[in-house]
């Protein structure tokens, strides 16, 4: 495993680390067999970095189980999250934390973020309730050793929320079809300037830079793929590892063998690795991918459950794949995702416009209108009625 060092405290830290929120599992119950099989096994090939949330329902319980029935609590650092929405008063503060501790059996959280910032005010916000003087007292007593923030806002705010802190380090999206999106490679350049260790979140996209690369820029990379960089992921993973501000990827991998390969690359990616002419190659791939990348959507489920029972993601993923594989391929996935052939269907149409998904994306999509646009594509005329017909039999 190759290593690289926070700047902050020294801590040597796998470049690769576990996203534990993609544990198997059906939604809010992670697979507990699953989880202790995917943690020994990246722990026995070197990762030592594992990411978890309050908001990843079941999530830090099973990282909690899963490490302590393995007895691997002291070869990891733990890393958790802040559900800054959720705190209205100081007592809050220690009220999540503590539930946190519990939940992972642990007596304390080597990097602790806020969540999901995607502004400068919600920082004032926690300022004002007293979280400067909290963390202090957190650090004091060793209950955190690091601090940081996990980043979702625009490339504007960035800097404003670095430098509201006194952080050590910051968790940022990043990959090549990202570059100027959200923090981007001008933050990334200018939290490492600042001296932050910084960790990256989304290196392929939710995947849709790996399996699911459109099929024009899946050609360009198998004809320039060498046995070291021989799928997609390998080329997206190498690519954000080819900078040396980056200390460590996170990768939501659900299979040991997704562990094994990425935990081969992670050995070999160092900085600069890739040539001139590998970068032109992502150069090309990038241009692919932005003719068909319709919807942002990273599949991180944080808009769900939908009242409606509407699968949002799967039902972005399909129409994403309607203009990278073209129409049929993206139906019959939106026919997956909505359960066409189900006693319940659940149809994008059913979309009421309550609002409750959106408020909680990421990606700031504004998810009602552009089911409207997945109702059009794959729901369009008498298509729409038949398939309303066919939802409301019974
Ligand atoms: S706006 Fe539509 S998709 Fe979003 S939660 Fe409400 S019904 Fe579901
Ligand atoms: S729509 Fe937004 S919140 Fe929902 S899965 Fe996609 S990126 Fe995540």
């Amino acid at each position: 495993m190759q290593y690289r060092t926070n700047p902050r405290n020294g801590d040597r830290i796998s470049a690769l680390g576990l996203g534990c929120m993609r544990f198997p599992g059906p939604p809010g119950r992670p697979d507990p067999v699953r989880a202790r099989e995917l943690t020994a096994r990246a722990v026995e090939r070197g990762i030592n970095y594992l990411d978890t949330a309050y908001l990843y329902p079941g999530n830090e319980a099973c990282v909690g189980a899963t490490l302590e029935e393995l007895g691997l609590r002291d070869q990891v650092l733990l890393a958790t999250k802040l559900p800054h929405g959720s705190v209205r008063a100081r007592q809050d503060l220690d009220r999540i934390f503590d539930e946190q501790l519990r939940r992972l059996r642990t007596d304390h959280v080597d990097y602790y973020l806020v969540h999901n910032v995607t502004s400068p005010a919600q920082w004032e916000r926690l300022c004002e309730l007293g979280i400067e003087d909290w963390i202090a007292r957190q650090r004091a007593a060793g209950r955190i050793r690091q601090m940081g923030f996990s980043y979702h806002g625009s490339a504007g705010d960035f800097p404003v929320v670095l430098d509201a802190y006194d952080w050590d380090f910051c968790q940022i999206q990043y990959n090549y079809a990202g570059e100027t999106y959200q923090a981007g490679t001008a933050g990334l350049r200018a939290a490492a300037a600042r001296g932050l260790a910084v960790f990256v979140m989304e290196p392929l996209l939710g995947g849709r830079l790996a399996d699911r690369l459109p099929d024009r820029a899946r050609r360009i990379i198998d004809a320039a793929a060498t046995p070291e960089l021989a799928t997609p992921a390998a080329w997206g993973l190498s690519w954000v590892w080819d900078h040396p501000e980056v200390t460590m990827l996170l990768s939501g991998m659900n299979a040991p063998e997704q562990i094994d390969e990425n935990a081969a690359l992670a050995e070999r990616a160092l900085p600069g690795s890739l040539a001139p002419a590998q970068h032109e190659v992502i150069a090309r791939v990038v241009e692919e991918f932005e003719r068909t990348n319709r919807v942002p959507c990273t599949g991180c489920n944080y808009c769900m459950p939908c009242p409606q029972g509407i699968n949002i993601p799967g039902c972005f993923s399909a129409y994403n794949a309607s203009y990278a594989h073209g129409w049929f391929t993206g139906l019959s996935q939106y026919f997956t995702a909505s359960a066409i052939r189900t006693s319940e269907p659940k149809l994008v149409s059913n979309c009421v416009r309550c609002g409750a998904c959106a408020r909680h994306c990421p990606q700031h999509i504004d998810i009602p209108a552009r089911l409207e646009e997945v109702a059009r594509r794959f729901q369009p005329g008498p298509v729409g009625w038949a398939l309303r017909a066919w939802s409301h039999r019974g």
